[in-house]
């Protein structure tokens, strides 16, 4: 099979032919129809997480939807021809501590795809049937990849809030979490708040359904949300500790702010503005298999999609180039056909 492989951190990725994987006992082997290409991409192929043992060489992508090819011996759920998804977590031991509470995906003996064992960035991709997720008919395959990390990134923290109809969801940072984010928070009865910088994207966001927007370069991030009565809930979703800093004074009474970015910099908060108005700053990593079911059934059921733009997978190069240089609108999404 055709794939675009890491063989060496900070290179541009090899179009090559390698074997295509036979799926074992209890896996599930995927034909790719689209793979999202994550910011979380650029620090695998940078070597920025080499410490975790991603071993080289490896083929990226952790957002890949497609249709299965080939099932292994007592594979019961999925059969040739299914919509499959494939996300980030392909494994979990389900006996430590983390796994025994419902946290999965902070599982240290995780196996991720694209990370440490190959990923979508080819023409098939193979793993355990018990982490691989339906994609109902309706959504469209290749706009329903992003859904597999960025999706469900943004759902998990929303879903755990519990009831958001008339509550104030901030989202800050229009990317591709960010306008998944504002369409769910929409289509969960909040009243939602982009924040975003410049003029570029207003538009956007209030074809997504936000409510308001506020424009961080026309006036204060918090003291605009302040003014709205404050955010019961703040989804960061832009990278930039500014703009976490800018975004903690704008929590209403009890307000919550999750991290979502992986901010790698440091910020400078007023704790006590915390104290007075019983604030959190909590992070939010992906989802557990549970939400990403429930992400889809809701994907389905209010016809949310991501955004995309459609790039042949041979493009790959050019497309983490385009990322790095910020110039990918909202998502990327390669496709190898
Ligand atoms: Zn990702
Ligand atoms: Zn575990």
């Amino acid at each position: 099979m055709k794939a675009a492989v890491c063989e060496a951190f900070g290179k541009p990725l090899k179009m090559k032919e390698i074997p295509t994987p036979n799926p074992g006992p209890g896996e599930v082997l995927v034909r790719v129809h689209g793979c999202g290409v994550c910011h979380s991409d650029l620090h695998l192929v940078d070597g920025d997480w080499a410490s975790w043992g991603t071993p080289l060489p490896i083929v990226p992508g952790h957002e890949v939807t497609g249709i299965v090819e080939n099932i292994g011996a007592g594979v019961t759920s999925f059969a040739p021809g299914d919509r499959a998804g494939v996300p980030w977590m392909q494994y979990a031991c389900g006996r430590c501590a983390a796994c025994k509470t419902g946290a999965e995906m902070l599982c240290a003996a995780q196996r991720s795809t694209g990370v440490t064992v190959n990923g979508g960035y080819a023409e098939f991709v193979c793993a355990p049937e018990a982490f691989v997720h339906k994609i109902p008919d309706g959504l469209d395959l290749v706009e329903a990849a992003p859904l597999l990390c960025a999706g469900i990134t943004v759902f998990a923290p929303l879903r755990r809030a519990g009831n958001l109809a008339g509550k104030t969801v901030a989202v800050a940072g229009i990317g591709g979490l960010g306008h998944l984010g504002v369409r769910m928070a929409s289509a969960m009865g909040a009243h939602v708040v982009a924040v975003l910088r410049g003029a570029g994207k207003a538009e956007l966001a209030r074809s997504l359904g936000a409510h308001d927007v506020i424009d961080s370069e026309k006036e204060k991030i918090g003291r605009a949300l302040t003014k709205m009565g404050g955010a019961d809930l703040l989804l960061l979703t832009g990278i930039s500790a500014r703009l976490f800093e800018q975004c903690v004074p704008g929590l209403g009474p009890n307000g919550t702010l999750v991290v979502l970015a992986a901010i790698a910099e440091n910020a400078s908060i007023l704790p006590a503005g915390l104290l007075t108005g019983q604030k959190r700053i909590v992070g939010s990593l992906i989802g557990t298999r549970d939400d990403m079911d429930a992400m889809f059934r809701f994907a389905a059921d209010h016809g949310i999609r991501s955004m995309v733009e459609r790039h042949p997978l041979s493009a790959v190069n050019e497309v983490l180039g385009k990322l790095r240089e910020g110039n990918v609108r909202l998502r990327a999404v390669l496709t190898p056909g």
